[in-house]
């Protein structure tokens, strides 16, 4: 039968998402994802939400988490933005800013959500290679574009810029929107927030999904010059106001203000990063530094994908991207000593 409505739907390469497996016995080091729990006053809000308020609207502006948030990074609330996840932020800052004929640019290797967007929102982009240890190469950025976008660390190498080269982007790009999207800084690398003062059309993008356990509620945020922000909430009230439900609102203030616990969760997850990073390397992989919650690693003597396929077997899932440049390197979120320790003992077992 002709179908004539099939060739008028969207084709769109949507992006993949780290699995998420439901059996219990699995070690899931796959997506990043935090193996410590949030802060405990999210748990107290959980308990005692009180589940008739959500016969009412949620507050469309977040009033109270924007406060809180605002407080935290030293800035105003007006400079602070908040998503459904640093997705939603960095989809809708992908609207907002990159409306220009010239391509904007990110790395070659980077996360993968980039190109999708692009795609999806028709805005032109151009790659710009990392360097020979998969680093960020800023004088890469020198040149026309409609906008820079990149996450410091970057994803899934786990190499940061210091505050001196972020500088030295943003001076060499003061006539787009610079993003820089910080979903991993919180691990030990260095935040572009102290240049928000100085540099207009500096976006930074963060999220509770990583370093304050909470990806599961689905919480992002962006901190920028007042221009910038009242354009990112033009564009989101020209689409749903309310991308943020009462929930997540009062979970993520409980969690920004319990600063105490969210430092040393950082700093158990910091010490199991180095630990296991020895490991690897006693075991002959090469692990890439990580400023992130994640390491990145190759092994001299052997395929990643076996290796990928033999930990999936052995119940242990981590992350293996089949593409150019890295598709013999893997990407190990940090878990828990112990189950760091069960990695460790699997690879042995393969090796
Ligand atoms: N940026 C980077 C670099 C990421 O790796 C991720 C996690 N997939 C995100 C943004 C989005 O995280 P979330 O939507 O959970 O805030």
């Amino acid at each position: 039968m002709d179908k004539p409505f099939l060739d008028k739907l969207r084709k769109i390469d949507p992006y993949v998402p780290g699995e998420q497996p439901q059996a219990a016995d699995i070690i899931k080091l796959n997506a990043n994802e935090n193996p410590y729990p949030p802060a405990p006053g999210v748990q107290e809000v959980l308990r005692t939400f009180d589940a008739s308020s959500l016969a009412l609207y949620p507050d469309a502006n977040g009033k109270r988490l924007k406060a809180a948030l605002a407080e935290r990074f030293d800035v105003r609330p007006p400079q602070v933005f908040l998503g459904n996840g640093s997705d939603d932020v960095l989809a809708l800052a992908f609207q907002s800013f990159f409306c220009s004929d010239k391509p904007i640019l990110y790395p070659d290797i980077t996360y993968s959500f980039y190109p999708v967007w692009c795609d999806l929102f028709s805005i032109p982009y151009e790659t710009v290679p990392l360097d020979e240890n998969f680093c960020v190469n800023i004088r890469g950025y020198d040149k026309p574009n409609g906008g820079v976008v990149l996450p410091n660390p970057n994803a899934p190498t786990g190499c940061g810029l210091s505050l001196d080269a972020l500088e030295d982007l943003l001076q060499h790009n003061a006539d787009c929107v610079v993003i820089i999207d910080e979903a991993y800084v919180d691990f030990g690398a260095q935040s572009a927030v102290p240049l928000l003062d100085k540099y207009e059309n500096l976006l930074v993008v963060q999220t509770m999904s990583k370093s304050r356990s909470l990806a599961g509620m689905r919480i992002g945020y962006a901190l920028g010059s007042e221009t910038l922000i009242a354009t990112l909430e033009a564009v989101k009230n020209s689409y749903n106001s309310y991308t943020m439900d009462a929930l997540a609102l009062a979970a993520g203030e409980a969690s920004v203000r319990d600063e105490d616990y969210f430092q040393q969760t950082c700093r158990r997850v910091i010490a199991t990063r180095e630990r296991s990073a020895d490991a690897l390397r006693a075991l002959g992989f090469t692990v890439l530094p990580s400023l992130t919650n994640f390491l990145f690693v190759t092994h001299p003597r052997k395929q990643a994908a076996d290796i990928f396929a033999f930990l999936r077997q052995e119940k242990i899932f981590i992350r293996y991207f089949k593409l150019p440049r890295i598709d013999n390197y893997l990407r190990i979120t940090v878990g828990t000593d112990e189950q760091m320790d069960r990695l460790i003992a699997a690879l042995k077992k393969f090796l």
